[in-house]
């Protein structure tokens, strides 16, 4: 199956508007100039399974193409970087026997996220279909939803970013904060997240994203039969970002 026509597409496509050089920044008001669209599809719920244990240690392919997907200020300097994906090395050790494994990190795009309900101008707010997204132009840069998420999934724009790869998304200005969108702008033509589809090019498939309440979607299915787990679930966010191999 063509892995960008995964998804069924319910209803029309709703662009998000990218006009607009840098970010306005507008503190009340409806969204006029919003560089987030509501979701087209009604019904569904997207959730993600990261299988770590088909993820390849030194392999960077997911993180590039979110770079460049959407213009994730990544300046190769920690300072200012800003990463939407991450992998991190866990090691666990029990008693001499100590295993290492990387993990994949990004928002988990919670069902209840802290963000938005922390958001004091509703430029973080979660979408119909479940994604939690950023709106650049209402943010404010307070940066209490930095503060407020439990998975320091958030990250802030100290600079602006001076090249910008892929001119068909919208530039935003030094100023705001700013996580993983899901690719909510190719999710609602039906194609896969940049990270999933780089994942699956390069032949390894860890990434999967599909619709929670399908319960025939292969993501569905992992969730309801395997052992999946959480990050701190404990906390009651609901994250929908769930992993295998843990
Ligand atoms: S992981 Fe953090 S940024 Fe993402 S929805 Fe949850 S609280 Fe918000
Ligand atoms: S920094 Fe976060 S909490 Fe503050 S306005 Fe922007 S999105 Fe909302």
């Amino acid at each position: 199956m063509d892995r960008r026509d995964f998804f069924k597409i319910a209803g029309g496509t709703i662009l998000a508007g990218t006009s607009g050089v840098y970010a306005i920044r507008r503190l009340t008001g409806s969204i006029p100039g919003s560089t987030v669209a509501d979701s087209p599809l009604t019904g569904k719920k997207w959730g993600m399974v990261i299988d770590l244990s088909k993820c390849v240690e030194d392999c960077t392919a997911c993180l590039d193409a979110c770079r460049y997907e959407n213009n994730v200020a990544f300046h190769q300097d920690e300072r200012w970087d800003v990463h939407w994906i991450r992998k991190i090395r866990l090691e666990s050790k029990i008693g001499t026997t100590s295993t290492e494994k990387s993990v994949i990190l990004l928002c988990n795009h919670c069902e209840k996220p802290p963000c938005a309900q922390v958001c004091p101008v509703q430029a973080t707010y979660k979408r119909e279909d479940g994604i939690v997204v950023v709106d650049h132009h209402r943010c404010i840069g307070c940066r209490y939803c930095m503060i407020a998420c439990p998975y320091n999934a958030r990250y802030f724009n100290f600079k602006d970013k001076e090249d910008w790869s892929n001119t068909d998304r919208p530039k935003r200005s030094h100023g705001v904060a700013e996580a993983c969108n899901l690719c909510a702008h190719r999710i609602d033509l039906g194609e896969l997240p940049a990270c999933v589809e780089a994942c699956s090019n390069v032949g390894e498939g860890a990434i999967m994203v599909g619709d929670m309440n399908d319960s025939g979607s292969e993501v569905a299915k992992i969730i309801m039969a395997e052992a999946v787990k959480r990050l701190k679930e404990d906390l009651g966010t609901e994250p929908k970002v769930y992993y295998l191999g843990l």
